[in-house]
């Protein structure tokens, strides 16, 4: 997709906003929402969103980007504790020639331990027995804040 492409209302995100598609939810609140990446790079990715249409960073009204980056933080702190991860790499790209997928703006969540690669981006659909596991020590570690 291009930076200027219009925001289409079809988008999975979109849809997962409307309760339309499941998610395994992680936090939300009137302006954000965090959950699980079903085909995560690394144990623990999360995906956190604005609730506005926005197709990428650079097309985001201004006045959404703290409540963005306060959830982001919130979910990277939460995300450090559960997994115990020395390390934490926070993504996100902006059109299809810099790796975007989906058209709405998303920030990745990705714990990092030394010696660990990443998986492939957007490949392999995880199991989500494990995720949901996953995702409670998160919302616990969420709790603790
Ligand atoms: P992008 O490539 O746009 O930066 O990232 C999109 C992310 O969304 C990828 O990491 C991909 O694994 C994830 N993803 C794609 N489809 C779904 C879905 O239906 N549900 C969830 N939870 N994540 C998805």
């Amino acid at each position: 997709m291009k930076l200027d492409e219009a925001y289409s209302p079809d988008n999975i995100f979109a849809k997962i906003l409307r309760g339309e598609l499941p998610a395994i939810k992680l936090y939300e609140d009137e302006n954000t929402l965090a959950f699980m990446d079903i085909m995560p790079q690394a144990t623990g990715h999360a995906l956190v969103i604005p609730k506005s249409p926005a197709t990428n960073l650079l097309n985001l009204d201004p006045s959404a980007c703290g409540a963005l980056l306060q959830t982001t933080q919130k979910l990277a702190r939460a995300v450090q504790k559960a997994l115990d991860a020395p390390g934490i790499l926070i993504a996100q790209l902006n059109g299809s020639a810099a790796g975007q997928t989906v058209p709405h703006l998303h920030f990745h969540i990705l714990p990092r331990h030394d010696g660990l690669e990443l998986a492939f981006h957007a490949r392999d659909v995880a199991d989500m027995g494990e995720l949901e596991a996953v995702a409670a020590n998160i919302r616990a570690a969420l709790e603790t804040l």
